[in-house]
């Protein structure tokens, strides 16, 4: 057998193909295919607007500044996250404030974040930026509720979650990105995400304003032509300008960035975009076994269940003897991992005042908590072999 990974891409003759295409066309970079790959995801995440980007942290920072985080803000977010959702913060010199999560659904727990804001004047807060973690979806509406009750903004990192859904109120289906809640939604396409561009991220949101910012942001700050900038959209990137204006006119209207994702990169996405679907019901189906198998065994393991609009990036198990577990499955060649190690007690964030014993149930879940293989092209034969395997050092462990 080979080793099994917790994580693993697909790349298929197809995505090859379409990464050549643009190899030999005009265009490796700012060329027509980041707009196609914006407008298919946009599309997919039932979003207006998509700005593509270099990487998911890229899309973070951007947001960040697009909301005028500066010196002085304080933003919650879930300790139970890739430290890139906090750090955005600091790059623009905010303050970090960490809740806690929700133990059942591993989730940013709103009641922590109310607590948070009860315990302070009105007005301390700028923003959240919950998790859908491991492809979970937060309660989009609860958190906007929340968010309008004190003026915060939302950005929703959902580099877990691309076709994850919950619901609001009226049993309407809100997706992960679809701008009806957030202000602003990010997404990842590093390799061990649903679909890769090898790096890449994006930005969805309803709003116009946000979306032009966000694109003269990705560029340096510079606008090629101020009179149609807000009105043409950049999707005439050639031969368009007003009287005002000649042809080779920019100017740089704020300290911008290169962010810019490649044309090369965005055809693959693209071609990954298309498989998107496929691979969430595999996840789905996977998600379904490791399930079924393991629900009688729920004395020693917790598992976070079947939900509607999970988009299984992670399946995440708990148990006693974790690093028991992760060795038995690592001498047996199957490759798990820790999501994550939490945010509040990385030597950085200890640093600016943040201690261990500071978040109770983040600690207590990263104690346990175990990530198995989950990717779309697991064959039901590994599967098995991982659940057995499980199976087997659990009924060892409950001998001794
Ligand atoms: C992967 C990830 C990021 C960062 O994305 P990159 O593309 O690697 O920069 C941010 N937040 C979460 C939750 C992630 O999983």
């Amino acid at each position: 057998m080979n080793t099994i990974p917790y994580g693993k891409h697909e790349v298929t003759e197809l995505d090859i193909q379409a990464v050549v295409d643009v190899l030999k066309s005009d265009f490796l970079t700012q060329g027509p295919k980041i707009i196609e790959f914006e407008k298919a995801f946009a599309k997919y995440v039932d979003s207006k607007f998509a700005v593509a980007v270099s990487s998911g942290t890229a899309a973070l920072h951007l947001c960040a500044i697009a909301l005028n985080v500066s010196a002085g803000s304080k933003v919650i977010t879930s300790p139970i996250t890739f430290a890139a959702s906090a750090n955005c913060i600091r790059y623009c010199g905010g303050e970090v404030v960490f809740g806690d999560i929700d133990p059942e659904t591993y989730l940013l727990d709103i009641k922590s974040v109310r607590r948070l804001l009860e315990s302070a004047p009105y007005g301390t807060y700028s923003g959240i930026i919950p998790v859908n973690f491991a492809g979970r979806s937060i309660n989009h509406e609860e958190f906007r509720v929340l968010a309008n009750e004190y003026n915060l903004w939302i950005i929703e990192d959902s580099c877990h979650s691309p076709g994850g859904y919950s619901y609001n109120r009226i049993g309407e289906k809100s997706y992960c990105g679809s701008g009806k809640y957030a202000e602003l939604s990010i997404f990842s396409f590093h390799p061990v995400k649903h679909i890769t561009c090898g790096e890449g991220g994006m930005i969805t949101t309803n709003d116009k304003a946000l979306y032009f910012r966000l694109l003269k942001l990705r560029s340096h700050g510079i606008v090629k032509n101020p009179d149609l900038f807000q009105s043409s959209i950049i999707e005439s990137t050639g031969g368009f300008h007003s009287e005002n204006f000649p042809n080779w006119y920019m100017e740089m209207q704020e300290l911008g960035y290169n962010y810019r994702i490649s044309d090369i990169q965005a055809a693959l996405g693209i071609s990954q975009l298309k498989r998107a679907k496929d691979g969430l019901r595999l996840r789905t189906e996977i998600a379904k076994r490791y399930f079924e198998a393991f629900n009688k065994e729920s004395k020693i393991i917790r598992q976070s269940g079947v939900v509607e609009g999970h988009a299984y990036h992670l399946y995440v198990i708990e148990v006693e003897n974790r690093l028991g577990l992760y060795s038995f499955l690592h001498q047996n060649k199957v490759l798990t991992q820790v999501h994550y190690v939490p945010c509040h007690m990385m030597p950085y964030y200890k640093q600016r005042g943040w201690k261990k014993g500071d978040r109770f149930y983040s600690e207590k879940y990263y104690e346990q908590c175990l990530s198995l293989p989950i990717y779309p092209s697991l064959s039901i034969q590994e599967q098995e072999l991982v659940i057995s395997l499980i199976q087997k050092f659990l009924s060892f462990e409950s001998k001794q």
